[in-house]
């Protein structure tokens, strides 16, 4: 790997406004479809997940919290004692699930409770049935996108070793679509032995060992990274699969390490490119030239700007991101138009300063500051949408260039209605 790329960054140590990691497990439940995320929190933890992955009516869910109430935190309760139970109950019911997660939160973290030796108690006891692990969503010094890495970090050691010809690993929650497009792009260049992680069941976790190369499917997993490492996995620079450059660099890193031709990669890659230029196409206009502010929440900021400055002709006011690994984002800092600004870390008051300063024509930041900055005039795009939803692939570059541009249309239409007498809105 080339030394990382010299780029100034601004860091910043002041409050956040960011979600914490307990937000994974709205993308995560979808993803390993015999999981179930039990969070050991508060009410605020209960509340957070509910609201946040709405509520099933039809389904049973994959995901509740065993409430640590008063008498656990003055610790007049044995907390083991009742996870135990509430672990009984809960598997006794629903005989479907095969991977029962332990999310540590902020408050099981006060009460110092070990959530590792509570997995390994309980693993003892429902092997093979129910594998059980721990990882922590909590909200102290983290941000929300961490929740996934800390979770695919906790499967890494329970991978089987493999050897003998290479595999190529893909590392990162995708869309079931989006990870078909992708793997169906490799299959056709020639990489057979593909893998997944998270696998979509819990029976299917990939093998790993020093024949793995990984891809890395989203910028926020350094620990997962650092444990595949560890156990001799090679990690494959590359951009990010989002918008064209993203996708072809991605599908090119794995081409080079297992000896793709080029001419392949490109007949492969042709059409789907033609797709997304017209899609993208249809997008430029209503996005070339606009300002754009990023707030430091999803940790996709980085690839999501260098893929509107590059492709859609946006013009890019700040960047902020919560962490910046230059390792992992080195070809995205490369991309990126000289003399960007570029924050890592936040201090909230400060950033709203220079963003009511410099007047953006959008801004992309969580929740919580979206309202107030579109009270103040401003266009928002909340960040957490783009984890959510399918953007990345070629197929996908049109949806994404259009997320950004919604916004304007939508604004555009409101202030043309306001415009227009009474009379002709009815017409
Ligand atoms: S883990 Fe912490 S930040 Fe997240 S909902 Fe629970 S108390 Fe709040």
């Amino acid at each position: 790997m080339n030394a990382p790329v010299a780029i100034e960054v601004m860091r910043e140590r002041g409050q956040r406004e960011v979600f914490c990691g307990l937000t994974g497990i709205i993308w995560l439940h979808r993803k390993i479809q015999d999981a179930f995320f039990l969070v050991v929190g508060s009410r605020t933890c209960a509340h957070l997940i509910q609201s946040a992955a709405g509520v099933m009516i039809f389904a049973e869910p994959r995901f509740a919290t065993a409430i640590i109430d008063d008498r656990d935190l003055a610790g007049l309760a044995d907390a083991n004692e009742e996870l135990d139970r509430v672990v009984d109950q809960l598997l006794a019911r629903r005989p479907d699930i095969r991977l029962l997660f332990l999310v540590g939160s902020c408050p099981s973290e006060v009460i110092k409770l070990d959530l590792s030796r509570a997995a390994e108690r309980l693993g003892a006891r429902y092997l093979p049935q129910v594998r059980v692990l721990n990882y922590s969503g909590s909200g102290i010094e983290t941000t929300f996108t961490q929740g996934e890495d800390a979770c695919l970090a906790s499967l890494v050691p329970q991978m089987a070793v493999v050897s003998g010809k290479p595999e190529l690993l893909i590392v990162g929650s995708l869309a079931d679509v989006v990870e078909d497009q992708l793997v169906g792009l490799l299959h056709e260049m020639g990489i057979d032995r593909v893998s997944c992680l998270p696998p979509r069941r819990a029976g299917e976790l990939p093998a790993v060992g020093p024949d793995t190369r990984f891809l890395l499917a989203q910028p926020f997993l350094a620990d997962t990274a650092r444990a595949l490492e560890a156990r001799g996995a090679r990690l494959l620079p590359a951009p990010f699969p989002l918008g064209i450059e993203g996708t072809r660099g991605w599908l090119e890193a794995a081409a080079r390490a297992f000896g793709v031709p080029a001419e392949r990669l490109d007949a492969v890659v042709e059409a789907p490119i033609a797709r997304a230029r017209a899609a993208l196409a249809r997008q430029r206009p209503l996005l070339e030239g606009k300002r754009i502010f990023f707030f430091p929440d999803s940790q996709l900021e980085i690839p999501l700007a260098r893929f509107l400055a590059r492709e859609l002709g946006m013009q890019l006011v700040e960047v902020g991101t919560p962490y910046l690994h230059r390792a992992h984002l080195q070809q995205e800092l490369e991309w990126l138009p000289p003399g960007v600004q570029i924050v890592e870390g936040q201090d909230v008051d400060l950033q709203l300063e220079r963003c009511r300063a410099a007047r953006p024509d959008m801004v992309v930041c969580g929740l919580g500051l979206a309202n107030p900055l579109e009270a103040e005039g401003i266009t928002t795009k909340w960040s957490i949408e783009l984890v959510f939803t399918p953007i990345q692939g070629f197929e996908q570059a049109g949806d994404l260039a259009e997320l950004f541009a919604r916004p304007f249309v939508r604004r555009g239409l409101i202030a043309g209605a306001t415009r227009q007498p009474v009379g002709e809105q009815a017409a």
